[in-house]
């Protein structure tokens, strides 16, 4: 059956559902947000640790990332009845080699506006109690760091964009996408085809299958699989409130949560798009590497997983119009950052789709950048300093 909208989105992820949410306030026509999954968040978004951190990354994710903190901070009246951010504090460790570098990123994150503190690794017992003190040279606390509520935060963009119109429709595969004289004309799934002038290709690990069924610029996006392990905590003290503590020299972070201790060792294998699986080998390192480096004793482990955080050969995110397919936008390669940054990716599509400057990143990020590859043969595309 043939149907009209003026945006078809494919991919109902965080980064889907941000985009339906930013379209919808701007009464942007007819949208409809297209996800191949019977339920939603099956993929990275339901996958992830959630946290929000200022500095992430490189500068391009961070700057994404704070230009996102007032919506967390602050959403619209209505949006969602629990608070977005809680603002727990994150601890960057680094081992001495990279003592100077995380030096430097102190100066920069200060410099930038953001709140940092040095810290001396004695002092980070009082943030992170289980942590052993006596690994890494040099610490740095960011008091505005914090867990997000990615449920609240999805539901809030889905509920939010059905208000304003725009339709839903799960299990519906983007199977083709139809041009005519270098330009969108419809979209066609395994139930309906869709006369339309714009896609949004928010597919995640799937965006160069998506840009494939068009003629796209071709990017070799690069789905990298994460685990994480979920083990339990003692019931003393109040962990929940400890900081997220990160050790990118090592590379390693654990994120307290009520009675659990999610923790990685930010590994960044080279996957394809699917359903990622997790490893037990992998997860026998993480437990390991808790045992070491904190007080805790490993009974068991709740429960593993493992996700992809999807980059492009440079690293940085694709978002905006493709330069080839008039109609075609992009809103990928999100990597490690996809919700902490998910705010921001939204008005930046939106203002792709209605034509509206949307400031200095609009070009760090256009897909019609020279991408040099910058991953090629690292196993932490990630690991950074920050
Ligand atoms: C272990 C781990 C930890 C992370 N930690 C953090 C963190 O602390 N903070 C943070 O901000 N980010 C974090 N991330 C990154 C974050 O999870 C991702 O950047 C984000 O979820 C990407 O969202 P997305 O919507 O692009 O992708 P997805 O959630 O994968 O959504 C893409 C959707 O597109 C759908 N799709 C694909 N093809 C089609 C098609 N043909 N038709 C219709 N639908 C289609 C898929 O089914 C999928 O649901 C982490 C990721 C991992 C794996």
């Amino acid at each position: 059956m043939t149907r009209s909208a003026d945006v078809v989105i494919i991919g109902a992820g965080i980064v889907g559902a941000s985009i339906a949410y930013a379209l919808g306030r701007r009464g942007i026509g007819r949208v409809v947000l297209l996800e191949a999954e019977v339920t939603l968040n099956v993929h990275s978004t339901g996958r992830n640790a959630s946290y929000f951190l200022p500095i992430y990354d490189t500068a391009c994710f961070s700057a994404l990332a704070q230009a996102s903190l007032p919506f967390f901070e602050s959403p619209p009246d209505g949006f969602s009845d629990a608070p977005l951010l809680s603002r727990r504090g994150a601890v960057i460790a680094a081992l001495e080699t990279d003592a100077d570098a995380l030096a430097a990123e102190i100066a920069a994150a200060r410099s930038s506006g953001v709140e940092v503190k040095s810290l001396a690794p004695a002092d980070v017992a009082a943030l992170v109690p289980i942590v052993r003190t006596d690994w890494f040279a040099a610490a740095a606390h960011y008091p505005g760091a914090g867990p997000l509520d990615v449920h609240a935060l999805s539901m809030g963009y889905l509920s939010g964009a059905r208000r304003a119109g725009v339709e839903l429709h799960l299990a519906e595969r983007c199977e083709a996408i139809e041009t005519a004289r270098g330009r969108v004309v419809a979209v066609r799934t395994n139930a309906h085809r869709y006369v339309c002038g714009t896609v949004v290709n928010a597919a995640g690990a799937w965006a160069a299958e998506i840009a494939a069924m068009c003629g796209a610029r071709p990017i070799a996006f690069e789905p990298r699989r994460r685990h994480i392990a979920s083990i339990p905590l003692p019931a003393t003290g109040r962990p929940h409130d400890w900081a997220f503590f990160r050790c990118p020299s090592l590379p390693f972070y654990m994120k307290p949560e009520p009675g659990q201790l999610l923790a990685s060792l930010m590994d960044a294998e080279l996957d394809e798009p699917g359903d990622c699986m997790s490893d037990d080998l992998r997860v026998a390192e993480i437990v390991d590497t808790v045992e070491r480096l904190t007080t805790l004793e490993v009974r068991r482990v709740t429960r593993a997983w493992a996700g992809h955080r999807t980059f492009s050969p440079d690293g940085a995110p694709v978002i905006g119009p493709d330069p080839a397919i008039a109609g075609f936008v992009w809103a990928a390669g999100l990597g490690g950052a996809g919700v902490m940054s998910s705010p921001a990716v939204g008005d930046l599509v939106a203002a792709a789709v209605d034509g509206s400057r949307a400031g200095p990143l609009q070009e760090q990020v256009a897909p019609a950048r020279r991408m040099t590859a910058t991953l090629e043969g690292r196993t932490t595309p990630a690991a950074g300093v920050a």
